[in-house]
């Protein structure tokens, strides 16, 4: 499969890992937005979150409990920070292999862009 973020998994292409266990690895986002701009992704592909099935449950809490791993790592956990998972092209979504985008170290506006 030519997937980008399963090669990033694999490292057939480098990334700056920044956490990695056996399902889940997150790495500094290649164009950041934020002072911190971290993708939290899991190794199994699934495209979108509309193919993630309810056996993807548990998956998808852990992408939620890196983030916060990472987030308190960090030093932004109570100044506060940007969770976000774009689907499908009117989103922005880019890379067809879900990821949680982690979004920190400045303030965030609302409504996004
Ligand atoms: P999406 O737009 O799909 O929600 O997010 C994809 C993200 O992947 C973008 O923020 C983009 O900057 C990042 N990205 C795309 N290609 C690479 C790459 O080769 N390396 C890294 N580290 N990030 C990438
Ligand atoms: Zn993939």
């Amino acid at each position: 499969m030519n997937c980008l973020f399963c090669k990033i998994s694999d490292k057939e292409i480098p990334s700056k890992i920044v956490y990695e266990d056996e399902r889940v690895f997150a790495f500094e986002d290649i164009n950041p937005q934020a002072p911190i701009h971290i993708l939290v992704v899991p190794r199994k592909h699934v495209a979108t979150v509309l193919e993630a099935t309810p056996e993807d449950n548990e998956l998808i809490g852990q992408l939620f409990q890196v983030a916060n791993k990472i987030a308190k790592d960090r030093g932004v956990a109570e100044r506060g920070f940007r969770l976000v998972m774009n689907c499908n092209r009117e989103s922005g979504q880019t890379v067809f292999h879900i990821h949680l985008h982690l979004l920190a170290g400045r303030i965030m506006h609302w409504p996004p862009g």
